[in-house]
């Protein structure tokens, strides 16, 4: 129930509509028994005032999604580490004089994939995509000390945007870029491969980023972003050549978990209800699939 004590937090996202953080969000609350409520908030156009009178408006902390993760930097007081490394912004945190920027995508990446069982150390790593999600991976898989990454896209150039960042930073890490065939050429195995793509997203959720099994076999864990559906072609591919898989659902999760941390100080979310959050949002995601949205 809202009170007049509640703590309100919300997200700024155009569209809006089929976000999943307010069931997500609220979900949380309930369940660690804090009175904080989260509500959409569509903003087709000046992003600058929406930052101005959410905070006038005693808004304790907002999540930002597209399209605005980028545009928000100039509007806040201050950006984390990982806001700073990706360059983007999914979360603001109430300060004295404004909001501050935080990127939980990037730790919310980087837990999922550790809960999994999947250590990127010494790994060699294949990213598949070069959008905005692609460049939180690629942080994380410089950070977590792999051996090689080798970005993967349509758009070679943009897949080379991402290198030079990259390789600027991480020197020792051998690092190449290359449009989407260019798996054919590698000549190693046990690859780590992270889709980045929105191929294979509710409703075409048919697309496969690579058709031929053949890639698959190179591979020893796939981690796709998507996570509608929660389990996408790429990943039933690689299930099926025996690789570890996780869904993007999972990240998903986490940067919610991350986020809602960081509105109420610090206080840790359990990882029996983080559980339970991951299945309701998964439930609700089936719900939808299964054409009751
Ligand atoms: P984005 O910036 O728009 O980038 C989209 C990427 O997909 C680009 O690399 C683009 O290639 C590629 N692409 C799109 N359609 C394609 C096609 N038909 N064939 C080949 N490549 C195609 O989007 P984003 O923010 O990076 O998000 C990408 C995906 O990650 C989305 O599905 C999003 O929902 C998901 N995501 C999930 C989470 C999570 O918490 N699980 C968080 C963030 C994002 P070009 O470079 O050639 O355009």
């Amino acid at each position: 129930m809202i009170t007049a004590k509640s703590k309100v937090c919300g997200l700024i996202a155009n569209p809006i509509g089929h976000s999943l953080s307010p069931l997500l969000q609220n979900t949380i609350s309930e369940k660690m028994g804090v009175d904080m409520t989260y509500v959409p908030f569509p903003v087709e156009e000046n992003l600058k005032d929406a930052i101005a009178g959410a905070y006038a408006l005693g808004i304790e902390g907002i999540n930002i999604t597209i399209p605005y993760k980028t545009e928000v930097v100039r509007y806040l007081t201050g950006l984390d580490e990982a806001a700073s490394q990706v360059g983007a912004v999914n979360t603001l945190v109430r300060g004295l004089a404004g909001y501050r920027g935080y990127n939980t995508d990037l730790p919310g990446l980087k837990k999922a994939v550790k809960i999994a069982g999947i250590d990127l150390k010494d790994s060699d790593v294949i990213l598949i995509g070069a959008g905005g999600a692609a460049k939180a991976v690629a942080c994380l898989c410089a950070s977590s000390g792999i051996k090689s990454l080798t970005i993967l896209d349509r758009t070679p150039e943009k897949a080379g945007t991402i290198l030079d960042t990259v390789a600027a930073s991480f020197p020792d890490i051998r690092i190449k870029a290359d449009m989407l065939s260019g798996w054919k050429k590698l000549k190693g195995k046990d690859y780590i491969v992270f889709q980045s793509t929105s191929v294979g997203m509710f409703p075409k959720t048919e697309g496969c980023i690579i058709d031929d099994d053949a890639f698959y076999g190179k591979c020893s864990a796939g981690i796709d972003l998507v996570y509608t559906p929660s389990e996408t072609v790429f990943l039933k591919k690689m299930k099926a050549a025996g690789a570890k898989t996780l869904s993007g659902l999972h990240m998903l999760v986490y940067q919610g978990v991350l986020s809602w941390e960081l509105w109420n100080l610090g206080t840790k979310v359990p990882e029996k209800i983080i559980g339970e959050v991951y299945e309701t949002v998964r439930k609700e995601l089936h719900r939808r699939e299964s054409g009751n949205s």
